[in-house]
C-alpha cells in the first residue's frame, strides 16, 4: 500500500495570501462600486522588454527551420546563456566558469530542487522575516528549522552570534519581505560562519538588479571565501520580468565542498537525471537580457518601480512611520503604526482607504506588528494609495 509523505501533515495552512484573497473579495462584494489600491502584490505588472521580445520571436523562427530546429537542450543550460550569464558576474568582479552557472525555470524551482543533494539529519536555519517558501520546502523533506529572528535593533539584517547553529542557511538580499540589504561587512560575517562550520548558505539573489547604492554587493560571491560556502540562486522574474515566462540560474561553485563530495560535480549528476533543461526558445529570450540593449531596456523598467518605491518612501517619511526597504529593493517594510497588529493594520487600511497591502506575520513570527509594501503596482495607484496613508495616518 502506498504511504504519502507525512511531512506535508506538518506545513502550516498558508493563512496569507489566503486570507487576503478572502477578506479583500469579501471587500469588493460589499463595496462593488469601490477600486482597490493593491499594494500587496509580490508580481511584476510591466510586460517584457523589446530585446527578449525580439530573441523570442527570434527562437520561434529557429525551432521552425529544420537547420536551425533545437531538440533537447544541454540540462545544465546552453553555453551561450551561461557565457552571458559568466560576462555579467564579471562586470561586478565575479569571475565564474561556464559551468559551474545552472540555467533553471526559476529561483523557487531551484530552492527546493537543490535541497536533494542535502541529508535530512542537516538544521536549516532561516534568517527571518523570510519568503515562505524556505520554510516549507524543508518541513516537506522533514528537516529541521531553526529560526534566526531580527527587528529595528539590527535593521532586519540578522548575523550569528556565538552559539549560532545550522547546517544551510538561507540569506536573501535584498530581502523580501523587508527589503533590508546586506553590505560587505555583514555578509563576510556570514561568509566567515559558515567556512568555519562547514555549513552551506544559499544565497537568494532574486533582488539583486534594484540595487542602487554603490559598494552593495549583488552577488556573495563578491565576499571573499564564498566560492567556498556559498550556493547563490538568482532570477530574471523580478530583474526583467518573467514572473510567468520563466527562467533562473543557479552558480555552484566547482570549489565546494562538503564532506569528501564535490557539489558541482554532484548537481551535475542530480541535473542530468532530474531534468531535461530549460525551452531553447526560453534560453535565447533570457540571453537578451544581457546584451547592451536589453540591460538598457530592464533597468527602464525597474525605474518605473523604483519611483514607485520613492513614493512611498516620501509618504512613511512624512508620516514618521519606521520603514526599512525601498532604497535597493522592490518592497517597503514598515512598522504598523500605533502598535497595530498586521493583520488589525491591513483591515484598518482596506475598510478606510482601500489600500491592500501584506502583513508581516504571514513571513514568520518576528514580522508581527509589521507591513510590507510591494512596489511593483502601477504608478496611478501607488501615488494615489501614499496620498490616502497620508491622510488617514497623518
Ligand atoms: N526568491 C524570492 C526571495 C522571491 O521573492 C521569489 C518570488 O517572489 C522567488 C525567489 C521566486 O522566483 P522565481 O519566480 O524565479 O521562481
Amino acid at each position: 500500500m502506498v504511504k504519502p509523505n507525512e511531512n506535508y501533515g506538518k506545513l502550516k495552512e498558508s493563512y496569507l495570501f489566503a486570507g487576503i484573497a478572502k477578506k479583500t473579495k469579501q471587500y469588493l462584494e460589499e463595496h462593488p462600486d469601490k477600486h482597490l489600491y493593491r499594494m500587496g502584490i509580490g508580481d511584476v505588472s510591466l510586460p517584457l522588454c523589446q530585446a527578449v521580445i525580439d530573441a523570442l520571436h527570434e527562437g520561434v523562427k529557429d525551432q521552425a527551420v529544420k537547420e536551425s530546429f533545437h531538440g533537447y537542450m544541454p540540462e545544465c543550460g546552453e553555453m551561450f546563456l551561461r557565457e552571458a550569464i559568466c560576462r555579467h558576474y564579471a562586470t561586478r568582479g565575479v569571475t565564474l566558469e561556464d559551468d559551474e552557472v545552472f540555467v533553471s525555470s526559476g529561483a523557487k524551482d531551484d530552492l527546493a530542487d537543490i535541497l536533494d543533494m542535502f541529508d535530512v539529519s542537516n538544521k536549516i536555519l532561516v534568517t527571518e522575516p523570510a519568503y515562505p517558501a524556505y520554510v516549507d520546502a524543508n518541513i516537506m523533506d522533514g528537516r529541521e528549522i531553526l529560526h534566526l529572528n531580527s527587528g529595528i535593533d539590527d535593521g532586519f539584517l540578522p548575523v550569528p552570534s556565538e552559539d549560532t547553529k545550522g547546517d544551510i542557511i538561507y540569506i536573501c538580499s535584498p530581502n523580501n519581505p523587508t527589503g533590508a540589504t546586506y553590505d560587505r561587512e555583514k555578509l563576510k560575517v556570514w561568509v566567515d560562519f559558515a567556512n568555519k562550520n562547514e555549513s552551506i548558505i544559499f544565497f537568494d539573489a532574486a533582488y539583486e538588479a534594484f540595487i542602487e547604492e554603490e559598494g552593495i554587493p549583488h552577488s556573495i560571491y563578491e565576499i571573499e571565501g564564498a566560492e567556498t560556502c556559498a550556493v547563490e540562486i538568482c532570477s530574471l522574474s523580478k530583474t526583467a520580468g518573467f514572473t510567468g515566462t520563466r527562467l533562473g540560474y543557479t552558480i555552484v561553485p566547482k570549489k565546494l565542498n562538503r564532506g569528501g563530495v564535490n557539489l558541482n560535480k554532484m548537481w551535475v549528476r542530480n541535473r542530468t537525471t532530474k531534468t531535461n533543461g530549460v525551452s531553447y526558445i526560453l534560453q535565447k529570450g533570457a540571453a537578451a537580457v544581457f546584451t547592451p540593449e536589453g540591460q538598457k531596456q530592464i533597468y527602464e523598467n525597474i525605474a518605473v518601480y523604483k519611483n514607485n518605491a520613492k513614493v512611498l518612501m516620501k509618504a512613511f517619511d512624512e508620516l514618521d512611520i519606521w520603514y526599512c526597504g525601498g532604497k535597493n529593493a522592490p518592497y517597503i517594510w514598515i512598522k504598523c503604526p500605533n502598535n497595530m497588529g498586521s493583520w488589525e493594520f491591513f483591515d484598518y487600511l482596506l475598510n478606510e482607504i482601500q489600500v491592500v497591502g501584506t502583513p508581516g506575520e504571514g513571513f514568520g513570527a518576528c514580522g508581527e506588528g509589521y507591513f510590507r509594501f510591494s512596489t511593483f503596482g502601477s504608478p496611478e495607484d501607488t501615488v494615489e494609495a501614499a496620498k490616502r496613508m497620508v491622510e488617514l495616518l497623518r
